[in-house]
């Protein structure tokens, strides 16, 4: 029996090791993973670059507290804001939303959240009651107080319910978890406008798309708008815990001393960690591979017979199956036929390839996706 809490429904395949864009499980079998550990070594297994910084930094030191100055959390902060952003340093994608909604109020002196039905934010108290999914509530209320969620991509409810008591909404641009749904640009635009008007911030959840994962160091470059605040973690570090949340310089004199803190936040491995991850996404044409990669594989998907809908940008990809039952047996044959995937919300399958993988590695896994749920026209021979 094991002696962990069940709280995780885990596959009886346990990794070993990793290398590049592949696993080896303990019994010696080899797959090409598209799920990058749920988007967190977007830069591969054991990248080289990463590996060594890492391994510089326990040679000397791994942890400094915060009482102190600290010049690689700096680095990293100016590597992170690239422009009048300051940073705060934590542990996971849940802090620092966490984060990001105690300065949201504290910089207000308002409560009101509002956030988007299908959003994923994380599992603390803030962050979950940020997150509008009734599963992920359930039996643990009372939640945060003050918290509205409204239909994502629709504009006139979110306008009626920002009022001057609305301190913060918050969004993730590709809702990850969710079922893998882009915000629409014009939306997002109005969103933010409607924000500055109201006098509320505007948070934008990059834990997932940033990074690199859409194609852009974060995905609101693509979107034409500048947030008030938003939050990193799952690639920040390329395996190694770590989280940030960013926020517009003005908003600093609202997060004073003893306002906030982590006693790991900004840990120096992880800072080294997150420092060579900014350096490999900034100077080699990892981004560009994204989108010759995004292309590869749309072209290859096109043509899939199970598939209802397909959505994302850059590697951050969904294929929507007709239900929950399809989206099993098809997560099961794709591990069987050596291929590792992703399920968001109920019946979408969701690729997270490595932002490093190979033309040839990405043929290898449309090969996998177009056997296993079969394309068009084979459905039709088989008709005929
Ligand atoms: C994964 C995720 C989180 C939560 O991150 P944790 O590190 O698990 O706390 C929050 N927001 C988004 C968009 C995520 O994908």
């Amino acid at each position: 029996m094991s002696q962990l809490f069940p709280n995780y429904t885990r596959l009886p395949l346990e990794i070993a090791a990793g290398k590049g864009s592949y696993v080896t499980d303990t019994q010696g079998r080899r797959y090409l993973d598209f799920t990058s550990g749920i988007g967190v070594v977007n830069l591969g297994y054991g990248q080289p670059e990463i590996q060594q910084a890492m391994l510089q930094q326990a040679d000397k030191l791994w942890h400094a507290p915060n009482l102190y100055t600290n010049s690689l959390q700096e680095t990293v902060a100016q590597k992170l804001a690239k422009g009048p952003y300051l940073a705060y340093f934590c542990n996971s994608g849940a802090e620092a939303n966490e984060a990001a909604l105690k300065l949201a109020r504290k910089a207000t002196g308002r409560t009101k959240i509002l956030t988007f039905e299908g959003s994923f934010h994380g599992r603390t108290f803030g962050a979950m009651t940020a997150t509008a999914q009734e599963s992920i509530h359930q039996d643990f209320g009372p939640l945060v107080p003050d918290f509205e969620y409204l239909p994502f991509n629709e504009f006139s409810p979110l306008q009626a319910a920002l009022d001057e008591e609305t301190a913060a909404v918050m969004m993730e641009l590709v809702q990850g978890e969710g079922g893998v749904i882009p915000a629409e640009k014009e939306w997002v635009q109005k969103v933010a406008a409607l924000c500055q008007e109201a006098g509320a911030l505007l948070i934008i959840d990059e834990i997932q798309t940033g990074m690199g994962r859409t194609g852009s160091f974060y995905a609101f470059e693509q979107y034409g708008i500048e947030p008030d605040i938003f939050t990193l973690a799952k690639g920040l570090g390329n395996g190694l815990p770590v989280g940030a949340m960013l926020g517009k310089t003005d908003l600093q004199q609202r997060f004073g001393p003893g306002s906030h803190g982590s006693t790991f936040g900004g840990n120096l491995l992880a800072m080294a960690a997150a420092n060579a991850v900014c350096t490999v996404l900034t100077d080699s044409p990892v981004l560009v591979n994204v989108t010759a990669r995004h292309q590869q594989l749309m072209a290859g998907l096109t043509d899939l017979a199970q598939i209802v809908a397909i959505r994302g940008q850059g590697l951050m990809i969904g294929l929507e199956l007709k239900d929950s039952a399809a989206l099993q047996q098809a997560m099961t044959e794709l591990r069987q036929a050596g291929l590792l995937v992703l399920k968001a919300g109920t019946n979408v399958l969701r690729l997270l390839p490595a932002l490093t993988i190979t033309e040839a590695e990405m043929a290898e896994g449309l090969a996998v996706l177009r056997h296993v749920l079969g394309t068009k026209e084979e459905t039709t021979e088989r008709r005929e």
